[in-house]
C-alpha cells in the first residue's frame, strides 16, 4: 500500500474525520486531504506525530520502503511488534525490542552479544559455535551500534 492509502485506512479505522486527525497532529484539514490524495506526504516531524497517534512505525506509514534491521543484533524488523520503543512509547526503528528496552541497551559488549547469538545460531545450523563466531562478529561489526562503539 502507498502512504496515502495507509493514512486513510488508519484514520478511518480509528473513526476519525480529516478534521479530527488534523487537529491531533497539528496540521490543517487540507494537509490531511492532500496526503490522502497523494499530492503531498507528511514531513518528518508530522510522521513522528502520526506514528504516535496510530501506534504504527514510520517505516510502515511510508509503505515499508526500507527493510529494517536491528542495528545491534542484525535481526530483520519485519513487523512493528519487534521494533524497540523509547520509554515514552515512541518507536525506535533502529533496534529490536530485545536489544533496546526502557531506554537501555541489553548488550554493552560485542562478546556479550556473541555469547548469546553464537550458540543459538550454531544450534539452528548444526555447526560449532566457535566456528561461527568470527563470521557473526564480522557481520555485527557492520551495524551502526557496534560501529559507534568502536569509534569511541
Ligand atoms: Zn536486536
Amino acid at each position: 500500500m502507498e502512504t496515502r492509502d495507509i493514512l486513510r485506512t488508519l484514520r478511518e479505522g480509528r473513526g476519525l474525520t480529516q478534521d479530527a486527525l488534523a487537529e491531533r497532529v497539528m496540521v490543517t484539514r487540507q494537509a490531511v486531504s492532500r496526503w490522502e490524495t497523494g499530492e503531498t506526504q507528511p514531513n518528518t516531524e508530522t510522521l513522528k506525530l502520526l506514528s504516535r497517534e496510530f501506534d504504527v512505525s514510520i517505516n510502515a506509514l511510508l509503505g515499508a520502503p526500507r527493510q529494517l534491521f536491528c542495528q545491534c543484533c542484525g535481526m530483520p524488523l519485519t513487523e512493528d511488534g519487534t521494533i524497540s520503543r523509547e520509554p515514552d512509547g515512541a518507536f525506535n526503528e533502529n533496534y529490536c525490542e530485545w536489544c533496546y528496552a526502557d531506554g537501555e541497551f541489553a548488550y554493552q559488549s560485542l562478546d556479550a552479544l556473541l555469547d548469546y547469538i553464537a550458540p543459538h545460531m550454531a544450534r539452528q545450523l548444526g555447526a560449532a559455535p566457535e566456528a561461527l563466531r568470527p563470521q557473526i562478529e564480522a557481520r555485527l561489526m557492520e551495524l551502526e551500534y557496534w560501529k559507534e562503539k568502536a569509534d569511541r
